[in-house]
């Protein structure tokens, strides 16, 4: 039986540290899932559901502002990954092989 999304449980997600954030949004660019915004001219994580925990976002960010974090947090929701393109899947992971190679 699948855990209902309401129910947290430890696992990693990410933390953005609003001092070192500058608002560049490449990792809003980055992340596959949708599940960072630019607000007040940072960025934050609006929907923990949509945060996968692998880290896209960590390679693309200039200032070292994102971790990962092994804390509570709400289930991933898989069928996300439904709604993702091919195209997007992969202009993503070239935006972030450009980042690690510059
Ligand atoms: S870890 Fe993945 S899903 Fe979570 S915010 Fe970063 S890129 Fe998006
Ligand atoms: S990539 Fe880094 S500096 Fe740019 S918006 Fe994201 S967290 Fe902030």
């Amino acid at each position: 039986m699948n855990t209902p999304f309401n129910v947290k449980k430890k696992r990693l997600i990410v933390i953005i540290c609003k001092n070192k954030c500058t608002g560049c949004g490449n990792c809003v660019k980055a992340c596959l899932t949708g599940a960072l915004q630019i607000i007040n001219g940072k960025s934050k994580l609006v929907n923990e559901r949509l945060c996968d925990g692998f880290g896209s976002c960590i390679a693309v960010c200039p200032n070292n502002a994102i971790k990962l974090e092994y804390k509570f947090a709400e289930d991933f929701d898989w069928s996300i990954l439904n709604s993702i393109s091919f195209d997007s899947l992969m202009q993503k992971l070239r935006m972030g092989s450009e980042r690690l190679s510059t």
